[in-house]
C-alpha cells in the first residue's frame, strides 16, 4: 500500500525483484534472451563478469566483459549488489541500475548463481528467488556437454557445481521445470506481474 507521501514501502520495492538461478546448463541464459526478444521492455539487469566472451556475446548486452582489476575495482567500491566466482570467473550484479529501476517501480529480474542468490535473499530478503530445474540429471548433462562451447575441464567443474546447486532447490521460493523455453518465460512473467 502506497504511504500518505504516495511512496511505496520498501518491502514492495523488493518484491518486484525476481532472482532466476539453477545449475549451469539448465537453459537460463536461453530463457533470459527468449525474453529479451519477445518483451524488450521487460528490463533485465546485464552482470559484469571475468570470463571472456563466447562466440556471438556483446560487451553491455550479455555481460559487461572486464578484467581482474576491473572487477576488483567494482568490488572495492561497493558498485556490485552481490557477486560470486562461479567455475574460475567472477560474476557480478551492478548495483546502481537495479536500485533505480525498482525505485521507479520497474520489475527486475536477476539471472544468477547460487552464491548470489543466497547473498540477495541476506540483503533482500523480498526477493522472489525462482530455481530452474532440469527435466532431468541426465539431460543436464546432455546440454551442458552437447552446447560445445566449453572443453572438458570447465564442463567437469560445472557439472560439478550442478550438483551442488540441484541440492540447494529447496532454499527457493518456487521452481520451475525447463522442459520448454516458451512455458518457463510465460510462467516468470506472470511471476514478475508481467502481461
Ligand atoms: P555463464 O558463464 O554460463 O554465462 O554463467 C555462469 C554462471 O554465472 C551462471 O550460473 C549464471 O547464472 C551466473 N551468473 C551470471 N551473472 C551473474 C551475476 O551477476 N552474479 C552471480 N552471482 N552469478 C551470475
Amino acid at each position: 500500500m502506497p504511504a500518505p507521501d504516495g511512496s511505496e514501502p520498501h518491502d514492495q520495492l523488493v518484491r518486484r525483484l525476481t532472482v532466476l538461478s539453477g545449475p549451469s546448463g539448465v537453459g537460463k541464459s536461453t530463457v533470459v534472451a527468449e525474453i529479451r526478444r519477445a518483451h524488450p521492455s521487460v528490463w533485465l539487469s546485464v552482470s559484469v563478469t571475468t570470463r571472456p566472451p563466447r562466440p556471438g556475446e556483446v560487451h553491455g548486452v550479455q555481460y559487461f566483459f572486464v578484467d581482474d582489476a576491473g572487477f576488483d575495482r567494482l568490488v572495492a567500491e561497493g558498485e556490485l549488489l552481490e557477486w560470486a566466482e562461479f567455475a574460475g570467473n567472477r560474476y557480478g550484479t551492478p548495483r546502481e541500475a537495479v536500485i533505480d529501476r525498482l525505485e521507479r517501480g520497474e520489475a527486475v529480474l536477476l539471472e544468477i548463481d547460487l552464491q548470489g542468490a543466497r547473498q540477495v535473499r541476506q540483503t533482500m530478503p523480498d526477493a522472489q528467488l525462482v530455481f530452474l530445474a532440469p527435466p532431468s540429471w541426465e539431460e543436464l548433462v546432455r546440454r551442458l556437454v552437447g552446447r560445445g562451447t566449453e572443453p572438458p575441464d570447465v564442463i567437469e567443474r560445472r557439472l560439478e557445481a550442478a550438483r551442488v546447486e540441484l541440492a540447494a532447490e529447496q532454499e527457493f521460493d518456487l521452481t520451475l521445470i525447463n522442459t520448454s523455453v516458451q512455458d518457463v518465460c510465460r510462467e516468470l512473467l506472470t511471476l514478475m506481474s508481467v502481461h
